[in-house]
């Protein structure tokens, strides 16, 4: 080998030599970086729907290589659960939350959370139980179980129960709890609801709704962010399961999730100053709409019912869950960044 390198340097190898020994180290290289790859893509939970398992391997693959692919624009990222769905609202209604001593040893017995925050989690949730709207049993238990230490990012330590929004980068935020048990109250889950989220953002409110429901999808328009929530969430399924129960989808949530249309209820998490028509029509007769609605400095959150009468027209009813009292929301923007403003009927291209 010695020998060889020695002979290159000196130039008295023919080039055809020089060749062969190259490309054997590339080869060997690339052949031997793809073995991790190969283990680590293999090693994710096989989901049901072979084609879009695959898609996600891939981009796993790029993602842990740390490579960057030209044709990365034309995938459509989608991460959906197996067959097998965790049931997070039995789990919930296995839990005593009669007080905090049974509470604490029940969480401490049958799941994975950092104990350092449990007993600041419940003091909060029932502050929260207290103060905000926050009374249904079902929406304490999920507010309860879901680790919210987990969402909040790491610039913001120490604010995990704090009673106010928080930046997660990107211009984005996880919202102010109130506002959170505000939405998720009056969404009224029931266990076999399938429900729509626009905006995963942090995943908090997600994470929440998995306690509610099985059925759970959520859409995130920034890149970035959808990569980083979708690598928590894998991390988190680990010691909580219910959240692999998330469909998740990189994409403009103006145009809803048609494949998996209708739902029951439909959650927005950014501002806009109309109901999106698509959203409308995916949502079911009966079904329910929450979303923040107004000009980009204050909007009021809007709950939408959608009703059919006996000759088939839609009839809508809209009701001011805040009492008048205004919010301020991320926008509600296109692939672009600009944010919509007038309703956009026709489907994107
Ligand atoms: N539900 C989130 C709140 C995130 S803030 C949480 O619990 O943390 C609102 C989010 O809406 C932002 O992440 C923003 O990027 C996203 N968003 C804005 N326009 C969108 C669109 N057209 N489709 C999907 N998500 C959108």
């Amino acid at each position: 080998m010695k020998g060889i390198i020695f002979n290159i340097l000196k130039k008295s190898v023919p080039a055809s030599h020089v060749f062969a020994v190259f490309s054997g180290l590339i080869i060997g290289t690339v052949f031997g970086l793809s073995i991790p790859l190969i283990v680590l893509s293999h090693s994710e939970k096989v989901a049901s729907y072979e084609e879009v398992a695959a898609v996600s391997m891939v981009e796993d693959a790029l993602r842990l290589a740390g490579r960057s692919n030209s044709q990365e624009e034309d995938f459509s990222y989608i991460t959906l659960p197996g067959v097998q769905k965790y049931d997070g609202p039995r789990l919930a209604q296995s839990m005593p939350i009669e007080t905090k001593e049974a509470w604490l040893s029940w969480m401490s017995k049958n799941r994975g959370d950092d104990p350092a925050f449990l007993e600041q989690r419940w003091n909060w949730a029932q502050n929260l139980a207290e103060t905000s709207e926050l009374k249904r049993p079902e929406d304490i238990r999920a507010f309860l179980l879901t680790p919210r230490e987990h969402f909040v990012r790491a610039r913001n330590k120490g604010l995990e129960y704090a009673d106010t929004w928080l930046s997660i980068g990107y211009g984005a935020t996880i919202t102010d709890p109130d506002v959170v048990s505000m939405m998720t109250t009056t969404l009224n889950v029931k266990p076999l609801d399938k429900v729509l989220e626009i905006g995963t953002g942090s995943g908090y409110q997600s994470a929440i709704l998995s306690y509610l429901t099985k059925d759970v999808y959520s859409i995130e328009i920034i890149r970035p962010l959808y990569f980083e929530t979708d690598a928590l969430y894998r991390d988190l399924e680990r010691n909580f399961p219910s959240f692999s129960v998330i469909n998740r989808k990189l994409g403009d949530g103006y145009y809803g999730w048609e494949e998996y249309a209708p739902f029951d209820k439909i959650i927005v998490t950014c501002s806009i100053d109309h109901i999106p028509p698509p959203l409308l029509r995916q949502l079911k007769p009966g079904g329910i709409m929450v979303l923040p609605l107004g000009p980009p400095n204050r909007q009021y959150i809007m709950e939408i019912v959608k009703n059919e009468d006996a000759d088939g027209s839609i009839i809508l009813s809209r009701r001011d869950v805040y009492n008048g009292q205004s919010v301020r929301f991320i926008p509600f923007r296109d692939e672009g960044g600009t944010s919509y403003s007038t309703p956009v009927a026709e489907e994107p291209k």
